[in-house]
């Protein structure tokens, strides 16, 4: 490995220790960089890796709420202010109870490169808190919100930070924080939060974006081998927000999905599961998946099962971190599966990725492959500063030229350094180089 990244590694490792997650993301991206580096001596002299490696700002903070039966609950909160050289912080926050302050430096340095991917001028942020939204009233969750949002909101700002949404934390939530907010600082900022319902400041297929995006990227790879989704039989783990419209627009296109998950275990359709009883159960009535099988017969529930068993030709894992292991890409390899497509943030291991690749399955890495989210979250920012509001069709059209011109750059630096089917090597350079460049523009702030 190049010196200046292994000792730029070993300083995260000094710095941030327990924080798992956290090392894991930085050694990922910087191990990519190498022939980067190698040709770019001012990357060292200017120590631009160490300053991309320390977040320019961690808030950490008290939520103290009260749930229906007027118990006190405490709560941790936290904003990681990432890098800003590429515009505002834009990233979003998580409810989640195994949230700590190493998921969301995670999440915010995948942000990085993520939002710098898109050619927007967006910098990289992620935030969120350990608190469980599952078994919470609308009232209950009301009330966090707003006390999360009354110490975050001296933080934001449409030119500053705006955050959205992630597990946890949807349309409902972005109301109750946009709420909160203007009635904290007397101002009616659009722009301070995205992800804001339609009508209400929302764009329209912000919702379907992330989804919709993981899918115009595997088009766009399977095109590379002359292919196409027609006909493939496809995997998709979860059954949010990203994993819903994944699976939708695959179903659109001609692919069938055949399984999906939540966290109590998945299901399995050999008909092609039907995406609206699926949207019904989570989207709808926060329920559980087990009740898809009430409404399909032929479907079976197997609790605490992931999906990655069954055989396939394309994947999408888009749950939570680190869903795919070693094991599991053994298995999806050897029943036939050609494509991983990372709709999830880091969803698989370091060493399922490897074997990925060695086997010669492409893999495409949710920073390149879901980036259609924060993408039309730029794009809401965008409607809301010039107060319109773009059809469906057009915000469409500009999510699908965004996902192949992130393909694109994959593919470009991946064939200038001999590794044209590396998508991860290619969207960390594309990535990083963007980023770097700025860093340098700037001087040293
Ligand atoms: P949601 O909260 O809408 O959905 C998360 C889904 O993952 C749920 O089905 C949840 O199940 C399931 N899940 C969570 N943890 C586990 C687990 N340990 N094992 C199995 N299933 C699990 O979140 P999103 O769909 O918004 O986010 C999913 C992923 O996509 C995350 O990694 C997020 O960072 C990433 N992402 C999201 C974007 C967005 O626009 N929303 C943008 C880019 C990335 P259950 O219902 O049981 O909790």
């Amino acid at each position: 490995m190049n010196t200046y990244i292994a000792d730029c590694l070993q300083l995260a490792q000094k710095r941030n220790p327990g924080q798992d997650l956290f090392l894991q993301a930085t050694k990922e991206v910087l191990e990519s960089l190498a022939p980067v580096i190698n040709e770019t001596p001012e990357i060292q002299a200017r120590s631009v890796l160490e300053r991309i490696l320390e977040p320019e700002r961690q808030i950490m903070f008290r939520v103290s709420w009260m749930d229906d039966s007027g118990n006190v609950h405490v709560n941790r909160g936290y904003r990681v202010g990432f890098n800003s050289v590429l515009g505002p912080y834009k990233g979003g926050l998580r409810f989640h109870p195994s949230v700590s302050l190493d998921t969301i430096k995670f999440l915010a340095f995948e942000q990085i490169f993520k939002n710098s991917l898109t050619g927007l001028s967006i910098g990289g942020g992620k935030g969120g808190s350990d608190f469980d939204p599952k078994g919470k009233s609308d009232a209950e969750i009301m009330r966090f919100c707003q006390a999360f949002m009354s110490e975050l909101y001296h933080f934001l700002g449409a030119d500053q930070d705006v955050p959205a949404g992630d597990i946890g934390v949807g349309a409902r939530e972005i109301g109750y924080l946009f709420g909160q907010y203007k009635r904290l600082t007397k101002r009616f900022e659009h722009g301070v939060l995205t992800g804001k319902q339609v009508g209400l400041g929302g764009s329209l297929v912000r919702k379907e974006a992330t989804g919709f995006g993981a899918v115009y990227f595997a088009q766009e790879m399977l095109k590379t081998r002359d292919d196409s989704l027609e006909g493939k039989t496809c995997l998709v783990s979860g059954s949010g927000n990203v994993a819903i419209y994944c699976a939708k627009k695959l179903q659109d296109l001609g692919a069938k999905v055949i399984a999906m998950s939540d966290s109590s275990g998945s299901i399995h359709d050999p008909q092609g599961i039907d995406i609206d009883i699926i949207r019904s159960i989570k989207e709808i009535n926060r329920a559980r998946i087990d009740e898809y099988e009430k409404h399909r017969p032929q479907a079976r529930f197997l609790p605490g099962e992931k999906v990655w068993r069954h055989a396939c030709d394309l994947a999408f894992p888009c749950a939570t971190q680190n869903e795919l292991d070693l094991e599991d890409a053994k298995t999806l390899l050897d029943n036939g599966c050609q494509v991983v497509v990372e709709g999830a943030n880091m969803p698989t291991t370091p060493e399922a990725v490897e074997e990925l690749q060695s086997r010669g399955a492409l893999f495409a890495p949710g920073k390149a492959a879901n980036a259609g989210g924060v993408a039309v979250s730029a794009l809401e920012m965008q409607q809301n500063a010039s107060l319109e509001n773009w059809t469906f069709k057009q915000v469409d059209e500009r999510l699908k030229q965004i996902m192949a011109s992130i393909h694109n750059d994959c593919r470009q630096y991946g064939k200038k350094y001999n590794r044209p089917d590396d998508y991860l090597f290619g969207a960390n350079i594309a990535g990083f180089i963007r980023v770097a460049h700025a860093i340098n523009a700037y001087g040293v702030i």
